[in-house]
């Protein structure tokens, strides 16, 4: 597919840093649970973090797209470290920098920017996932103070040592009998902001997902994002980014898992000659190229809708579900033509396998997506 020499540019910058930086340490990290604040202050100094903003912010002032490869390239490696970018970027610097006033985004986003802190989004509780109506978490203004209590599940990049404060979607009030969401920031060591860290997770072992719980807890006015009564509609535009986020994990580890079985298959003897020579291993790997190839043009279609700041929920919502589903297809038999090596934690592939399975879930499940696309499309 055609790419502009800059484009071109990033592909390969940070591939060369995904394979020099990561990929020797992806396997052990996730097999120890253990998330790498070294490799994404690397990943920071490399100026992956908001890497769309303007340079006043300490951004790149690049286009959605060079955000996309990199995060492709990034999964293309390791879901981890691809999630720790995607989650920092789509939903801890965007709704600032979409949403904040210019005190906060000066604030804030330089140090965002930098790699040396994190911040999420919170969204997801115990009782609400794909319903955010069943949200839970409070939040009271008080005497110039919003008063927080509710808990949070799910967070990614909550946690963490590097980890500095979260946007949490809270209920204000109620307006026409109906509850009314705001979006406010909480910072790390406030008084009744406690988190902890969610520990055997299946994929992902190497990011930081994390419990938040808010006991009375108490932050400056100033913190809210947006204006009260706002948070559904900052919620919304973060998920549509949010969603192509996913949608390029799903092709880079699409990428990562054909590149390896094509490698394998033709490494692999059986019958006295590779596995490749096979015409039903090669009709796999072709198969395999053909979604690849057009999860990434929808994908990058999709980038262009978004800087042209043209309509882009549908298609946001079909690269998420095609890219996310694709991945499950792609790994599935990139895995089986591993045969039973496949299996063993000595190859990338099964980790591979477990880390696609969360791209069906997170953001949107792939049933909600349907739903999103159904009323897109006046099915529903
Ligand atoms: C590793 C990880 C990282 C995450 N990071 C974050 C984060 O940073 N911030 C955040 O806020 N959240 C985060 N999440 C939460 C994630 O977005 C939710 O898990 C997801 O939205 C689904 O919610 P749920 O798990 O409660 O499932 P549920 O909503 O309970 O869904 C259960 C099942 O029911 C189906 N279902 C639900 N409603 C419908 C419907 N109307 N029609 C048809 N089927 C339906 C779902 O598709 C699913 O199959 C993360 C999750 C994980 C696992």
């Amino acid at each position: 597919m055609y790419l502009s020499e800059e484009h071109e540019l990033i592909r390969k910058t940070v591939r060369d840093f995904a394979e020099r930086e990561i990929k020797p340490v992806a396997a052990e990290l996730d097999e120890k649970e253990q998330f790498s604040e070294e490799n994404t202050v690397r990943m920071g100094e490399l100026g992956l973090f908001g890497m769309c903003l303007p340079e006043k912010y300490g951004g790149q002032n690049m286009d959605t797209l060079s955000y996309i490869i990199a995060v492709e390239e990034l999964a293309r490696v390791d879901g981890s470290h691809a999630a720790t970018l995607a989650a920092h970027n789509s939903l801890g610097i965007k709704p600032i920098m979409d949403f904040g006033t210019e005190k906060q985004k000066k604030k804030y986003l330089p140090r965002l920017c930098s790699g040396k802190e994190l911040w999420a989004f919170g969204l997801t509780e115990p009782e609400a996932g794909s319903d955010c109506l069943g949200t839970k978490t409070t939040a009271k203004l008080v005497d110039g103070k919003w008063i927080i209590n509710g808990s949070k599940c799910f967070i990614t990049n909550g946690s963490a040592d590097i980890s500095s404060g979260v946007t949490v979607l809270a209920v204000s009030g109620t307006k026409d009998g109906r509850k009314e969401f705001t979006t406010i920031f909480v910072e790390k060591g406030t008084p009744g902001f406690t988190r902890k860290t969610m520990h055997k997770k299946m994929m992902w072992r190497a990011s930081d997902t994390s419990e938040l719980f808010f006991n009375d807890c108490r932050v400056p006015e100033s913190n809210l994002l947006g204006e009260v009564g706002m948070g559904s509609k900052i919620m919304l535009k973060t998920l549509d980014s949010g969603r192509l986020s996913i949608a390029a994990m799903g092709l880079g580890l699409s990428q990562g898992a054909f590149e390896m079985a094509l490698q394998y298959a033709r490494e692999r003897k059986q019958f006295g000659r590779a596995i490749v020579k096979f015409q039903v291993i090669s009709f796999k790997l072709a198969d395999m190229a053909v979604k690849i190839d057009l999860a990434r043009k929808h994908l990058y279609h999709t980038c262009w809708l978004e800087s042209q700041n043209k309509e882009f929920g549908k298609e946001a919502a079909i690269a998420k579900l095609y890219c996310s589903e694709i991945a499950k297809e792609v790994a599935d038999e990139a895995l089986q033509i591993h045969g039973g090596y496949g299996l063993m934690k000595d190859y990338d592939i099964e980790r591979f396998y477990r880390d696609q399975r969360l791209l069906q879930i997170g953001e949107g499940t792939s049933e909600i997506q349907r739903l999103v696309i159904a009323r897109k499309i006046g099915a529903v």
